[in-house]
């Protein structure tokens, strides 16, 4: 699906790559047929990336995957089952690119602290896909975040390249360097103070084929996609952006919207009106650790 505000993304994207930093809706450009939650999760799979088996924890703790799809390649989870019950999840990319650290300096917000206050506020359950450079940008508040059961913190690139060749105007990472790019984003989250980052793993804009399927497979991590749209992206419209969130969920929903004050300018406000109404709804938010859970329990 590409929604108006999608087409204005793009469109804006292919102004420059700065722009296209906080490419993350639509459909990827590059699909092609893994294995997702709804036809055929698995049991877990072994390997939080950042820590080895022979030092895991013991299986209780240790978040939910999918097992690797055919060829051993990367899991791909889209959303949950859609019975029984109505659980959505709410996601947040904190984007940000190895060259905004100027703009950063000079007072441009890739943060959005108002945001996760909201969210803590409302005591709502949510996942955070952050860059390595955002953690490293602002290691306190991913730290807090971290920190705190409320939420989880997943991983969304080091500095959000993309990792097939045609994805929003992004810059791509090669794929020799694709495993090492996520590694780099995990080490930056533990250097920040995240203590267990989740073997979740987005791709920046949502851009993935077979090829970065495979070259990131060996950091075990389960790739993270969306089945609903929020257009928080570059909006300025929170009640367009609620309006869409609010059409889109369904049971086992993963929302997908971003925590970048300077470019997601409306997302607390939206969060703060789709929350009280799904509930209405009779929906209960949860992180997408227990969504992929629900998906291998019901297999
Ligand atoms: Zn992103």
């Amino acid at each position: 699906m590409i929604t108006p505000a999608c087409r204005r993304l793009v469109a804006l994207c292919a102004l420059g790559t700065t722009l296209g930093a906080l490419a993350a809706c639509g459909s990827p450009q590059q699909t092609p047929t893994p294995r997702t939650a709804s036809s055929s999760p698995a049991s877990a799979a072994p390997g939080h990336p950042s820590a080895p088996l022979s030092h895991a924890p013991a299986a209780p703790s240790r978040p939910p995957t999918l097992a690797p799809g055919p060829a051993g390649l990367t899991p791909v989870f889209r959303n949950a089952p859609r019975a029984p019950g109505k659980t959505v999840a709410l996601t947040f990319d904190a984007d940000m690119t190895a060259d905004q650290g100027g703009r950063a300096a000079a007072g441009e917000h890739f943060d959005n602290p108002g945001l996760i206050a909201a969210l803590r506020t409302l005591k709502v359950p949510a996942t955070v896909f952050m860059t390595g450079r955002w953690a490293e940008e602002y290691p306190d508040q991913a730290r807090s975040i971290g920190r705190d059961s409320l939420f989880e913190i997943a991983n969304h690139s080091y500095s959000h390249f993309a990792f097939t060749d045609d994805c929003y105007g992004l810059p791509t990472v090669p794929e020799d360097r694709m495993r090492e790019d996520v590694e780099r984003a995990y080490t930056a989250l533990h250097k920040a103070g995240v203590p267990e980052p989740m073997p979740y793993f987005r791709f920046p804009g949502g851009c993935y084929d077979r090829r970065a399927l495979r070259a990131v497979s060996g950091t075990g991590v389960t790739a993270v996609q969306w089945d609903v749209v929020s257009g928080d992206a570059f909006a300025t419209d929170a009640d367009a952006v609620a309006q869409q969130v609010l059409q889109g969920v369904k049971p086992g929903s993963v929302v997908v919207m971003h925590c970048t004050r300077s470019a997601a300018p409306t997302t607390e406000q939206v969060v703060r009106t789709v929350v009280p109404e799904l509930r209405r709804q009779g929906y209960r938010f949860v992180k997408v650790s227990e969504l992929i859970g629900t998906a291998n329990a019901r297999h």
